[in-house]
């Protein structure tokens, strides 16, 4: 199974990276992970995680409350209107970066 090595900095193109942290998906597959942290801007990236085909299975998971759109319950409703107003907040932060 063809896995994602970071050889990369996707931020800044830096080559060197070392290990930040090994943390375990405790919610859906129980599997470690390293995130990567990059040397040169200190851009955090995990390592070894799954192409475009085979990633979907660590998202199965009906509780995943980022990926759902019910708001049905206080949580579900609350929850929505906060992702609603952090996301409108990072575009801003994003458009006002300089190129
Ligand atoms: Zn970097």
């Amino acid at each position: 199974m063809p896995k994602f090595n970071v050889q990369q900095c996707p931020v800044c193109d830096g080559k060197t990276f070392k290990t930040f942290l090994t943390c375990t998906d405790f919610f859906v597959s129980g599997e470690k992970f390293q995130i990567k942290k990059c040397n040169s801007c200190g851009f955090k990236i995990t390592e070894n995680i799954e192409d475009e085909d085979n990633i979907g299975r660590y998202y199965q998971s009906e509780n995943y409350i980022s990926h759902s759109n019910t708001s049905k319950g206080v949580v579900n409703s609350v929850y929505h209107s906060v992702r609603k107003y952090m996301l409108g907040r990072k575009r801003r932060l994003v458009e006002k970066q300089p190129d």
